[in-house]
This record gives structure tokens, C-alpha cells and sequence, in this order.
């Protein structure tokens, strides 16, 4: 049984289903949302041990101590680095600055690939490992396609970001460290969003679908607990660090600051907060104080001129490029609804003005930041002084990144692929043909390898190994008696396969593909965790190009044996 339901925003159609869907089935909107049994998680009279903030304490410090409000199933499949808990830091010398004594700083640079996008990556790549999704497709401005090349390392996901070129380099060597295909787009991001789509719908590839999808939102509404857990201690003058369950009442915020590009993170903490007051742990939700850079500012004028829709901004001017969505579409409806509801506003800063707010909190408050995160900081700054903070308002600063460039020497210099984009004054037809083919050329995969292993673990190491490395499709089978038909549909270019298999083990495999002239060509390497008898041996002499030793070999040996064993 699922544990939550998912909600169209559109047509508020409801449905049971474990798997990722792109849309509702009712009205075929993309919008949804989980939604949880909140009731459920309310104390029984006078029982105060069966609240939900009791119930966490058995969870440990993490993003995942909310899991009982997160969309996976079985905790098997939480693919995680420790992301969340992140530190409330009291801003001291910043606050002593401004004249404000309750600006608090969730220092989300601590995440494990630096920014707060590791929430939203730790959610969405469980949720895919428990689909049983083995390749992806994600478009971003930076610091999403990190984070989830990070996490999909881990979960043996083969993943594909498509960044456009304006992403700095060094944000880009970070992906393809993490083993995934950097495909750099000459376009703005807007377009870089579209092609990503066209991409993954021609190859039939699991997309992403950020801010319309589940788990994104369900990752940025953990923000909001932990700021609410955290702000309960700190207003009964605990310590924030340690985990407050039911000690003390928990808090919201008067305000919620961030700066935004796709608006994700002020949708998903408005959801966090508004689950806890449905679950009766807080009274109110935050005003939000929402900051764009003034090249690429749609949210804010769209909410100046009073519109419910945002107009777009087709050519975004800022240097700040995590912040260069042009196009804001429906997160600005929400927002906008948001404000209405709750209060709050909008406000654009220049770049300028964000990189000197970069020094200033680097100098006063000890704290380097990314300069979409200076950004936030810009605004708070600007909302104080206009007096639209007041100075006995709790303030909470989503410290939203620091990234660190990943070596040159270590990367070099080609690991993406770059996609020239014609200009839309070209005929469309022309376009999209140019695009077509280009697309076609991005995946080049020629060579086939079929991996025939039962063991989980070993058959997602091979797979990455394969995946961060490129160009191979990959087939899985889980057992002999699969695996052999594998190699008969497919006809691979090659075989990685398991000795120790129930049912058909691996000997018989070999023996059964050597036997059919049809296969007797395919090489096949063989990765064991057995220890051979030299009768084992002689099975296998003369049949097999390599032998490896599980626990013994580096990628670098399989691939080297691969590229012997290919033609
Ligand atoms: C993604 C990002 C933002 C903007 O967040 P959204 O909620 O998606 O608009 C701000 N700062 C940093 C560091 C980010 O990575
Ligand atoms: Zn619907």
C-alpha cells in the first residue's frame, strides 16, 4: 500500500500509485503532489509518545528522520550522504551590522555536494532506485546536475545533464566527475530545458520533472521541519544542533528568505510548513521574501505589475547563472498565491549589489558563498533597510550553496559534448531537423554489454563502472536461466557474467553460449567472488577472456579487459 496519495494541482484528481507518473491521469495536467494521512500523526488523548516529533527520535539526524512524510516506500531503496540537518547558525556580526537580532542562517553549503539541492537529489534519486530506474535525463543551471550526479553514482544510475554553456566550467568538471554525460547547450536555459525533454522522450529515458514531479518538493520540504525543529529549540534558549523531537514546541519563522530561479524551494518549505500546521505542530506559515537578480528578474516584476501569470524574460543579463530561468511558468502561480495568502514580497537586486553582499557575510559572519546565495543576502539587506523586515521579526536566510571547482588537471579539458542551437529565425523545420540529428549523434552507443549477475550490489558497481565510462548499453538479467536468453534476443558485443547463480550458474552458461554457433563469438568476462578449483578452471579455459576476483579489481581493469575483449 502506498503510504501517501498524489493530488493533481489542476483538477485535485487523487491517485494510489508507488511509481513515478509524468502526469494526471484524470486530466493529463504535470503538476502533483503528495499528499500523507496527516491525522494519522496526531497524539491519541493524553498519549504525547505517539506524536509525530517523538517518533523521530529513532531516526537519527538526517533529512530521513522525516521519512515517514517522504515518498519512498522501503527504506531500502533511501539512497543517502547524510544530507540534511544542516546547521541554524545565529548570524551575530551580520545581525550587529544591520541592527537586527533574530536573523538566523540555514547553512545549507553543508551539504554533501554544497548546496541545497542535495535534498531534492537524495528524494528523487531513492524514489527513481525504487522504480527500478537505471538512467536519467535532468536539465539544470548547476547546481542540480551535481548533486544529482553525486547521488546517482551511488544508486548505479546512468545519468544525463543538460546544462547550458553560460553553467561555469568548473560546476561542469564536477559532473563528469561524478561519471555522468555533460551535454553543454549552446541556449539559454529555457531551451536547454526543452531539448533535455526532446532528448529523454526520442530515447525513451526516465526525465526528471523538477518542480512539477514529487520528489523535488518533497526533498525542499524538509527546509522547512528542520527549520521549524531547529527554531523550537533556539526559542526556548536550547541548542539548536541537537535534535529537539517533542522537548520543546516547535517554531515558524516570520520569514523565509531565498533567492529563486525555478521557485522550487520557497514551493516545497510552503509545503513543509503547511504539513506541520495540518498536523497541529505550528500555528502559521512564513512570509516569503523572494530575490532575483535585476537581468533576470520575471518573478518580480510579474508580482510589481500585479500578475497572477508571469511574463517570461527571453534573454536573461546576470552573471549569476544558477539564477537564469527566463521563464518562471507555473512556480510563480503558486508563489504568487502564496504571498497573497501569507504575506511577503518579491525584490530584485544587481549583480553588483550580490557580490559585495557576498563579501560583507564572508568578512562578518565567516560564511563563503555562491553568488546566487549572495543574492539572498542582497535582499536581505534591501528588505531591512526599506523597513519591510522589521527588527523583532525571526528571520530565516536559505544559505542555499557554496561550490567548490573541481581541479583542472583532473578533468582536463573535453568531457562535455557540446550542442549548437540554431536560431529560431530559421525555418522550424530546419531547427528541428538540425536538432533531430543532433540529438541522434549525443547517444552513440554501439557496443552492447549484458551483465548476468544475481547479486544487487555487484551488478550495480558493474553498471556504473559502464555507465561512468560512456557509450555501452547495458542489459541486466538476474539468473542463469534470464541471462541466457538475454544473450540469445540481444546478441550483445559482450558478456560480464556471475559464476555462483541459482538455477543455471555461470559454467553452464558459458558452456550454453559456446555451444550455439550463432553466440560461440560473443566474449564473455567472468566476475566471481568464488575462489576456482583448477577443475573450475579447466571449465572455463579456452571459453572466457578474462577472469576477475570480486573485491580484487579496480574499474580501470575491467575497462582495460573490455576493450581487449570488444572488437
Ligand atoms: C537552485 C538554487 C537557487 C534557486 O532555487 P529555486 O528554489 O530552485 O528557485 C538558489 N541558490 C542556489 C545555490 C541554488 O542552487
Ligand atoms: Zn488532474
Amino acid at each position: 500500500m502506498s503510504k501517501y496519495l498524489i493530488k493533481c494541482r489542476a483538477c485535485g484528481a487523487q491517485q494510489a500509485t508507488p511509481k513515478p507518473i509524468p502526469a494526471c491521469p484524470a486530466c493529463g495536467a504535470g503538476w502533483l503532489d503528495a499528499v500523507y494521512e496527516y491525522g494519522r500523526f496526531q497524539p491519541a488523548n493524553g498519549q504525547s509518545d505517539t506524536s509525530w516529533p517523538h517518533t523521530l527520535q529513532k531516526y537519527g539526524i538526517s533529512l530521513w528522520r522525516y521519512r515517514d512524510l517522504l515518498p519512498v516506500q522501503n527504506h531500502a531503496n533511501i539512497v543517502s550522504m547524510g544530507e540534511g540537518w544542516t546547521p541554524l547558525l545565529h548570524a551575530q556580526n551580520l545581525g550587529l551590522m544591520l541592527g537586527h537580532k533574530h536573523i538566523y542562517i540555514k547553512d545549507e553549503r553543508q551539504g554533501p555536494t554544497g548546496s541545497f539541492k542535495d535534498r531534492q537529489a537524495a528524494i528523487a534519486v531513492s524514489a527513481m532506485k525504487e522504480a527500478g530506474i537505471t538512467e536519467a535525463v535532468v536539465a539544470s543551471t548547476g547546481n542540480v546536475a551535481i548533486a544529482y550526479s553525486a547521488y546517482c553514482a551511488r544508486a548505479g544510475i546512468k545519468l544525463w545533464v543538460f546544462v547550458p554553456s553560460s553553467v561555469p566550467v568548473e560546476k561542469m568538471r564536477e559532473m563528469a566527475l561524478y561519471g555522468s554525460e555533460v551535454i553543454k547547450v549552446a541556449a539559454t536555459y529555457d531551451q536547454t530545458k526543452v531539448i533535455a525533454t526532446e532528448f529523454a522522450t526520442s530515447k525513451n529515458i526516465f526525465l526528471d520533472r523538477g518542480i512539477k514531479g514529487i520528489a523535488a518538493k518533497e526533498g525542499m520540504k524538509t527546509v522547512a521541519f528542520e527549520i521549524a525543529e531547529q527554531l523550537g529549540m533556539v526559542k526556548a534558549g536550547a541548542d539548536p544542533s541537537i535534535p529537539n523531537g517533542d522537548q520543546h514546541p516547535w517554531q515558524v519563522p516570520d520569514w523565509f528568505l531565498q533567492s529563486v530561479s525555478g521557485g522550487l524551494g520557497p514551493v516545497g518549505v510552503m509545503k513543509g510548513f503547511s504539513e506541520l500546521k495540518q498536523m497541529g505542530l505550528v500555528s502559521k506559515l512564513p512570509k516569503l521574501g523572494l530575490f532575483q537578480p535585476s537581468g533576470c528578474a520575471p518573478m518580480v516584476h510579474s508580482f510589481h505589475k500585479g500578475l497572477a501569470k508571469a511574463e517570461g524574460v527571453d534573454e536573461p543579463m546576470t552573471d549569476i547563472i544558477t539564477l537564469a530561468t527566463g521563464q518562471p511558468g507555473q512556480a510563480y502561480e503558486v508563489l504568487y498565491e502564496l504571498i497573497q495568502q501569507y504575506g511577503g514580497t518579491f525584490a530584485s537586486v544587481t549583480d553588483g549589489e550580490a557580490f559585495r553582499a557576498l563579501r560583507v557575510v564572508a568578512e562578518m559572519d565567516g560564511i563563503s558563498v555562491e553568488p546566487a546565495t549572495a543574492v539572498t543576502f542582497a535582499g536581505l539587506f534591501k528588505l531591512i533597510r526599506e523597513g519591510v523586515i522589521q527588527p523583532d521579526e525571526t528571520v530565516v536566510v536559505n544559505c542555499s550553496g557554496h561550490t567548490f571547482p573541481v581541479e583542472k588537471q583532473i578533468i582536463g579539458e573535453h568531457f562535455t559534448r557540446d550542442m549548437a542551437v540554431t536560431d529560431e529565425e530559421d525555418t522550424s523545420e530546419q531547427r528541428s531537423e538540425g536538432l533531430l540529428t543532433a540529438l541522434e549523434e549525443l547517444d552513440s552507443r554501439v557496443q552492447r554489454i549484458a551483465i548476468i549477475e544475481d547479486n544487487p550490489d555487484s551488478a550495480r558497481l558493474i553498471r556504473r563502472i559502464l555507465q561512468a565510462q560512456g557509450d555501452f548499453h547495458i542489459d541486466e538479467a538476474h539468473d542463469g536461466k534470464s541471462g541466457l536468453q538475454l544473450i540469445q534476443q540481444n546478441q550483445p558485443n559482450l558478456v560480464i557474467l556471475d559464476l555462483m547463480m541459482p538455477g543455471i550458474d555461470g559454467f553452464s552458461v558459458v558452456e550454453a553460449v559456446k555451444k550455439d554457433k550463432r553466440l560461440s563469438h560473443i566474449p564473455i568476462i567472468v566476475v566471481t567472488a568464488k575462489e576456482l578449483s583448477a577443475i573450475e578452471r579447466a571449465r572455463l579455459n579456452g571459453k572466457i577472456k578474462a577472469l576477475l576476483q570480486k573485491g580484487t579489481f579496480m574499474d580501470s581493469d575491467l575497462l582495460n579487459d573490455i576493450r581487449q575483449a570488444l572488437p
